[in-house]
């Protein structure tokens, strides 16, 4: 028996590595480390990584063997593969699943790496002398229609005339065309606008550069971020460097990489949701080979290898969306960061409305500051605000008389506006008017939502769902009513008000299907309409013809227990704001609320989110609490809350103390129940990060182990960005 084996990480909650045996024949040597392997694991086969070999854990009964080795060479490695190991350390995740979150779907599985290039068809010599003697008929045309337009690939031959492949092969037999994996030809470049002075002094700061360099780029909305973004990339492609873009989860992505595709002279690769698990698999591909060159992609396109890596770019780096809120919980802002310093090449983090984190840093000089403090188009001017306050007043449908008014007036100067209420359905309750009475979810603590119209009651938690009740369960009335108003009613209110122009939501229900988003977005084209939303209309979307914004309530952001909740408020407001006159025409921004003197709503009227930020930080400094303080949250999950409360408990006495470090709970989470199951948690906190590394370190491994952790699901969110 060989006496070195193979440690393979399994994506699998499960902290240690396993022993392999190689496959019969061949020896375990250091170039199996980093590469996949097919093992058995129990009655099935898994695929995980090597991570080590070694001698076999003594007392170890009789091992497998590997089934089989799936990469000559490491789809990971170098500077890539520390990240994961920082990761593993930093989130004390187990180091399989860091692994696994890194790959896109289809390596995880095992696939090869794909072709970097999609395989395309051209005619060779002998079809280029042979097409003027080919008869009339589908080889033919496919022959011309290659002989035009240079190489094609089948699938997009096939869309233009069914039957093409069958023809292809045909063709091929005869050696009349080949396929090719040859990189597309470079592409035309849209003419830059002219750089302003903010936007030039910024990227030539970035430009200039040397080395590890995080730069916070401070851009009020429609100052032209993304102009700046492409003139550093155009410069980092001179320098013969690869570029990555990390651009937030929801609706961003599209419109941001139609711009970067538009303004980059090589082709922009592409890793988000809207990309199918092999696109995103072949872009991973052409990074790690250096034949991509930019490559956009959501959260976790940030562990994607990068050889020759020269810049990284985080725009909206106060989404949270780049945090990851199940399994290995990271933050790729954070992570670019670390990635950053490794590579030594600059990081740029964009925002309007900077996280209070890397506000701090920059004021401590940690990120240098970049600002850009107007709008770019010519003529744009930032948009004037109205506070509504609608207490004691009549709405209709939700919306003030005269905000009903400001939209009239709006469409009928062929405009755009935009509406925003953060509540998906038709409304966030069904109450009984007579008994007070409104439907829970039985599984969560939350009421359900009204939806389709008030037919459906679903609850946004669990996913629930069922029909309306025809009668109060309590006392039998018939007078239950939908309370409030969430997305879907506000369309139906708007459309009744507006009926001689597109009215067009925008939220999860919507715009679930691939590229939803943009089609909504498409249906309204350019004339006048409304858009009404969630979340996903606040973000970057351009669109010139959008002249008001009105946020239909700004209450719940005041009044949430949230430690975030002034922050996010700011940023949403600012964001929703920055969507109205962007180009020429002035835009107008409308504010409902019961409370217009709150002191949040005061200072960011006064002096803009900076105002808003500094008071916040202040206070957060004031109170001990993040970004003054470090934060690590341990949360469990069982049918019944003793069992979560004892895993807690148990998990407080592997804590040894360490210097400023406290804890709080076992408590309740926020929503203390959620699709049946009791949700408690335990917060540490320290004033300074290493104490509280330490003490994880030393004791998150024995959690696995513990006799209370086999009745709960538990999980550890180091830097947690909501505690609910
Ligand atoms: P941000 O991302 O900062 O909100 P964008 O990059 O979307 O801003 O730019 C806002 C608008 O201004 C876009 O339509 C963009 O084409 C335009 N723009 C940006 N820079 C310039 C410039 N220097 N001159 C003219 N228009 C510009
Ligand atoms: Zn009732
Ligand atoms: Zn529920």
């Amino acid at each position: 028996m060989p006496s070195t084996v193979l440690q393979v990480a399994l994506p699998r909650p499960l902290p240690q590595a396993f022993d392999y045996l190689p496959p019969a024949g061949e020896a375990a040597g250091a170039d199996w480390i980093g590469c996949r392997v097919r093992v058995p694991f129990g009655r099935r086969a898994l695929v995980g990584v090597v991570t080590g070999v070694g001698p076999a854990a003594s007392g170890t009964p009789a091992l497998k063997a590997v089934d089989a080795r799936l990469d000559a060479r490491p789809l990971l490695d170098g500077e890539a593969w520390d990240l994961l190991g920082f990761t593993a350390r930093y989130y004390h995740a187990p180091f399989g699943e860091v692994w696994a979150t890194a790959l896109p779907g289809p390596l995880r599985e095992g696939d090869p790496a794909p072709e970097v290039h999609p395989q395309r068809w051209r005619l060779t010599p002998s079809g280029l002398a042979a097409l003027p003697t080919l008869r009339p008929g589908r080889p033919r045309r496919v022959a011309e229609r290659l002989l035009i337009e240079g190489a094609l690939e089948a699938a997009s031959l096939d869309a233009a005339e069914a039957g093409s492949r069958d023809a292809l092969r045909r063709l091929a037999e005869r050696g009349l065309v080949e396929a090719t994996h040859a990189p597309p030809p470079p592409r035309a470049v849209r003419e830059p606008p002219e750089l302003n002075d903010a936007q030039r002094a910024a990227a030539s700061a970035i430009g200039a550069a040397k080395g590890f360099t995080p730069l916070l780029l401070e851009g009020v909305t429609g100052s032209g971020k993304t102009e700046v973004y492409l003139e550093a990339i155009r410069g980092c492609l001179a320098r013969g460097r690869q570029a990555l873009v990390l651009v937030p989860e929801i609706g961003l992505t599209g419109a941001t990489l139609a711009r970067l595709q538009a303004g980059l002279p090589v082709e922009v690769h592409a890793a988000h949701s809207g990309r199918s698990d092999g696109e995103r698999a072949r872009a991973f591909a052409a990074m790690a080979s250096g034949a991509g060159r930019v490559l956009v992609g959501t959260r976790s396109a940030v562990f994607t290898p990068l050889p020759e890596a020269g810049l990284l770019v985080v725009d909206e780096e106060h989404d949270a969306s780049y945090k990851q809120q199940d399994g290995v919980r990271y933050h790729a802002r954070d992570l670019a960061l670390v990635r950053g310093r490794s590579l030594g090449v600059p990081v740029v983090l964009g925002s309007a409305t900077p996280s209070l984190e890397s506000l701090k840093a920059a004021i401590g000089g940690r990120l240098g500051r970049l600002v850009l403090p107007k709008r770019a188009r010519p003529g744009a001017q930032a948009p004037t605000v109205r506070v509504v306050d609608v207490r004691k007043r009549r709405l209709e449908g939700g919306l003030a008389p005269e905000l009903v008014a400001a939209l009239a007036d709006t469409v009928a100067r062929g405009e755009q506006a935009l509406v925003f209420r953060n509540r998906r359905g038709y409304a966030p309750v069904l109450l009984c008017h007579d008994c007070g009475w409104s439907a829970p979810c039985r599984r969560c603590d939350a009421h359900m939502t009204v939806h389709a119209g008030g037919r459906r009651l679903v609850c946004h938690h669990c996913g629930a769902t069922q029909p309306r009740p025809p009668a109060c369960p309590d006392c039998g009335s018939l007078a239950l009513q939908p309370q409030g108003q969430g997305t879907e009613r506000l369309e139906e209110a708007l459309q009744a008000a507006l009926p001689e122009v597109p009215v067009v939501r925008v939220d999860r229900d919507t715009t679930a299907v691939k590229d939803g988003l943009a089609r909504r977005l498409a249906t309204l084209g350019d004339g006048p309409g409304v858009l009404v939303g969630t979340q996903m209309l606040a973000k970057g979307h351009d669109l010139p013809g959008l002249t008001l914004s009105a946020i239909v309530s700004l209450d719940e952001g005041l009044f949430s227990a949230d430690v975030r909740a002034g922050e996010r408020m700011g940023q949403l407001l600012v964001q929703v704001a920055g969507r109205a006159g962007r180009a020429a025409r002035p835009g107008e921004v409308w504010l409902q609320t019961h409370h217009p003197e709150h002191p949040w709503l005061a200072l960011l009227l006064s002096g803009g989110y900076p105002a808003l930020a500094a008071a916040l930080l202040a206070e957060r400094e004031a109170a001990r609490l993040p970004p003054y303080a470090h934060w690590a949250l341990v949360r469990a999950e069982a049918p019944v809350e003793a069992a979560a409360t004892a895993f807690l408990g148990a998990v407080v006495d592997t804590i040894a103390g360490g210097p400023g470090l406290s804890w709080s709970g076992p408590m309740p989470a926020p929503m203390a129940r959620r699709a049946g199951r009791a949700r408690v948690q335990l917060l540490l906190q320290a004033e300074q990060r290493p104490p509280l590394q330490a003490a994880l370190a030393a004791a998150v491994p024995g959690w696995y182990d513990l006799p209370e952790a086999r009745r709960v699901r538990w999980s550890l969110d180091v830097d947690p960005i909501d505690l609910l």
